[in-house]
């Protein structure tokens, strides 16, 4: 109760949150106290979880943060939230996030700005919490739950996290069940938790993760003992710094923390090695191919018939015409005109299938690169958090925020944002620890030793 009412009383500094229910919330806590009383209790049972609001849960309204979805209660629930409600987790509220995770700094959601708790050295300025999953990211920088989940296509969990120093985990893709989330680009699509620390990042994934046979691409295998992992040391590892990341126009301090990392990294008495990534220059490319693609493709469903909003129309086009036109947001206009053009007839094989056979590419230069290290460090993003005022005046500026970020979707290999410090202006930045496919164990050793 105490958590809900700090929740509630933060909506109008950071309005991290679209939806709560009071009624809910109560049951499940009264459930938990009473299991703890007993004695009883999983691995998260009475923590207060804050949820993005791309996950179904049940009864609440689930609106991806567009407003097409308005109204929209979900009669089933995702297998991640399914899953954490069972291991004794406490819904809080959803989380406001960019609409339907196309963003990275959470301006796009409907029910307005999410402000991050941060502000720079004597400044009063608000500040992004990054995104898509900015609410989430919010809601644990700002002590108001235990954890939160999010959802990472291009970097929407790492990103955030890095922004509000919070640690930011995806695992291999399919770990985490996609079933019931929201879709936006399927097969870039990974649940993950944002957390306070590497250890609660591994416990939340510990709960969410495992098969789901209703999910086509849900990994079959047993799911490792993550939170053991945080305890393992890393003497003798092996660490690849690729010069490919180094990218133009990078700040320094973003070059200094990177080298910091690798010091920590060196004094735990892991060996660094340089990789090569050649084609990761055409990994953000890549993904704003694939990625429009399967969102003009999954976001076909709204059509004003079966979920959310409907304005009606003179006939059944004009009624479709009108519900996407208004229901739909300007970035999500953007992503379906651009996806829909790129899967035409005459343009398929010029666009989509060539970034396909990159994205094999990009997945050769990870697993050769893996052959001779066990973990990659880069920063997270490219810098500290911007200013909500901040103006792009092009898609594309706000598109270069993902650029260490997207490769490892494109890969679909587990990778994680650990804070690692301050710029010079006292905001957070987060380094980025990137493993094989199936190897979330590396991941959370070197995350747990970097923090
Ligand atoms: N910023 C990226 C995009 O807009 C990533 C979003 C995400 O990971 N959901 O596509």
């Amino acid at each position: 109760e105490t958590a809900l009412n700090a929740a509630e009383a933060s909506q109008p500094a950071l309005n991290a949150f679209c939806a709560f229910d009071r009624d809910l919330t109560m049951t499940m806590a009264r459930a938990s106290d009473a299991k703890l009383a007993r004695g009883e209790g999983g691995l998260l049972e009475g923590a207060p979880l804050a949820i993005k609001d791309l996950f179904a849960v049940k009864g609440v309204e689930t609106t991806a943060s567009s407003n097409i979805l308005k109204g929209f209660k979900p009669r089933y629930e995702s297998t991640v939230t399914e899953k954490m409600w069972a291991e004794g987790g406490v819904f809080l509220a959803k989380t406001a996030m960019d609409e339907f995770a196309m963003g990275s700094s959470n301006k796009t959601a409907c029910t307005g700005h999410v402000v991050s708790p941060w502000r720079a050295e004597g400044s009063d300025k608000g500040l992004t919490p990054g995104g898509s999953s900015g609410g989430s990211a919010a809601a644990v920088s700002a002590d108001l739950c235990f954890g939160a989940t999010g959802t990472d296509t291009g970097g929407s969990i790492r990103q955030p996290a890095a922004f509000t120093g919070t640690v930011g985990a995806k695992g291999t893709y399919g770990r985490c069940s996609r079933w019931g989330a929201v879709a936006f680009a399927s097969s870039l699509d990974h649940p993950g938790p944002i957390a306070k620390t590497v250890r609660d990042s591994a416990i939340l994934m510990q709960a969410m993760a495992g098969h789901d046979p209703k999910e086509s691409t849900s990994l079959p295998n047993d799911v490792p003992d993550f939170v053991a992992a945080c305890g393992r040391s890393v003497k003798g590892l092996k660490i690849g710094v690729a010069k490919e990341y180094r990218v133009d126009g990078m700040p320094e301090e973003i070059d200094a923390l990177w080298q910091q990392g690798i010091d920590w990294l060196k004094a735990a008495g892991c060996e660094i090695v340089d990789v090569t990534l050649p084609h990761t220059k055409y990994a953000l490319p890549t993904y704003y191919i694939i990625n429009p693609a399967e969102a003009s493709s999954n976001l076909a469903r709204y059509d004003g018939m079966r979920f959310g909003q409907r304005v009606e129309g003179a006939d059944l086009t004009d009624t479709y015409e009108k519900t996407r036109g208004q229901g739909f947001g300007a970035e999500v206009q953007r992503r379906i005109l651009m996806g829909t053009y790129v899967l035409s007839a005459g343009y398929y094989d010029a666009y989509y299938l060539k970034a396909l056979k990159v994205r094999r590419r990009i997945l050769e230069d990870f697993e050769n690169a893996f052959e001779k290290v066990d973990a990659i460090l880069t920063p997270s993003t490219p810098s500290a958090a911007f200013a909500l005022d901040a103006q792009f005046t092009d898609p594309i500026q706000m598109y270069l925020n993902d650029v260490f970020t997207v490769t490892a979707n494109i890969a679909g290999i587990p990778a994680m944002s650990v804070p690692a410090g301050l710029d010079a202006s006292g905001l957070p930045l987060g380094l980025q620890v990137i493993t094989k496919a199936l190897d979330e164990e590396t991941m959370f050793a070197v995350g747990a030793a970097l923090e």
